[in-house]
């Protein structure tokens, strides 16, 4: 028999995959090996979840053995591969050996907490990226048996729609993040005192400027103090400090990585000749976007290209939809620093227009009712990777 194709990660990059390649190949063996239950979601509804009050199980749409039956493949849940050697088209799980005739790397991007998260802290202190952490911390709300005050780190993406999301549920939040305004990578400064504002009328309790200083547990929860002296107390804390592409495997085997993901050229294809990467935990030549429309178009190209159809991949100008009800958020960030930023509008409804030097259109964010332009900016914006 044929060795398989074995996709590592079954995110929605890996699972995205199979699917595609499976369409095109109904009988090559397949195997799919995930650290995770194998469930298959979507990872974007993590963050609307909480204001539905949504069980975990609600958010999946099929369990692994779903995704075997209807994919005609193995696949292995609660298996953490430990190495992977190029020469020997192998991997390991611990002392297991896994043969394979074409391998993908789509392992994800990881919560990177700048500080260690003391041991005394667990169950009080979190991060949530899979339907696990979900569970964990669907769990230690319902625990509570009332509404949480939950304290969140981080005003990016994640951290503002976890923010609007828990908010929206009931619970009481404060959000601390050493930015001036939050989503300070997607917005510029004015949009985000806008999304501030928003957030703060709503109820949320703002700390912007602030660094967190020390956090330790107490019997109700935890103490946290801010660089200005200022004391809070959180019954759960939410860590939202960003994410970094899990390349650890692929660096020990030698492959080329960088701190923006496992290089790969516009192929999927990694430096080790066989082996291929896409998702969050892919450089695809030079961009890791780490949003699903880039994975998406990865999976469909590659699905191609393993199937015998060389099929390079390209992305086009795809804004992030950020999911904050209380004030609209569309964010297409510019990939150089732009020469201005031109702002129109008014009140909360704002476009902010990224410009070079020659007055090009070259990234924009758009709030409230100003995200109705999106689709016609987007037409002029130019590609994320042509
Ligand atoms: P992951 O989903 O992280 O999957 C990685 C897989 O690799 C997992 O199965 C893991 O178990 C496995 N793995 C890793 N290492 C090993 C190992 N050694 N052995 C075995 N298995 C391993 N994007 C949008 O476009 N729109 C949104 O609205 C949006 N909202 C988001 C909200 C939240 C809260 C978050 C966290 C992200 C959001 N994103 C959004 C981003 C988007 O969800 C991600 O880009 C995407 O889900 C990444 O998928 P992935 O398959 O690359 O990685």
């Amino acid at each position: 028999m044929d060795t398989p194709l074995i996709i590592l990660g079954a995110g929605m990059a890996g699972l995205g995959l199979a699917r595609q390649w499976r369409a095109r190949n109904p009988d090559r063996p397949l195997t799919l090996i995930t650290a995770d239950s194998g469930d298959d979601y979507s990872k974007p509804l993590l963050s609307t979840g909480f204001a539905k009050g949504l069980p975990p199980e609600r958010l999946a749409q099929r369990s692994a053995i779903e995704v075997a039956d209807h994919l005609g493949a193995v696949v292995r849940t609660r298996t953490r591969v430990t190495s992977l050697d190029p020469e020997a088209r192998c991997l390991w799980v611990g002392e297991e050996r896994l043969d394979f005739g074409q391998l993908v790397l789509a392992t994800g991007a990881v919560p990177r907490p700048p500080f260690v998260i003391p041991e005394k802290l667990a169950g009080k202190v979190f991060t949530i990226n899979d339907l696990d952490d979900y569970r964990g911390f669907q769990r230690a709300l319902a625990a509570l048996g009332r509404p949480a005050r939950v304290a969140i780190i981080g005003s990016g993406l994640v951290g503002c729609e976890f923010a609007n999301d828990l908010h929206a549920g009931g619970h009481l939040v404060d959000l601390i993040a050493p930015e001036p305004a939050p989503l300070a990578r997607l917005l510029p400064e004015p949009l985000g005192r806008a999304l501030g504002e928003a957030m703060a009328e709503a109820g949320i309790v703002l700390h912007a400027g602030r660094l967190l200083t020390t956090m330790a547990a107490e019997t109700q929860g935890v103490a946290l103090s801010l660089d200005d002296g200022q004391a809070l107390a959180a019954d759960l804390v939410l860590v939202a400090t960003g994410l970094v592409p899990r390349v650890e495997l692929a660096a020990a085997a030698g492959l080329t990585t960088s701190a923006e993901g496992i290089v790969t050229d516009r192929y999927l294809g990694t430096s080790a000749a066989g082996i291929y990467a896409l998702g969050d935990a892919a450089c695809v030549a030079g961009v890791n976007a780490m949003y699903v429309q880039p994975l998406q178009a990865a999976a469909k190209a590659l699905a191609a290209t393993l199937s015998g159809t060389p099929t390079p991949v390209s992305y086009g100008p795809w804004p992030v939809l950020v999911k904050t009800p209380l004030l609209p958020v569309v964010s297409l960030p510019p990939r150089e620093s732009p020469a201005r930023w031109r702002i129109e509008g008014e009140g909360r409804d704002l476009a902010a227009l990224a410009e070079d030097i020659d007055g090009r259109l070259i990234g924009f964010a758009l709030t409230g009712a100003a995200v109705r332009r999106k689709v016609e900016l987007a037409r002029v914006a130019p590609p994320l990777l042509v």
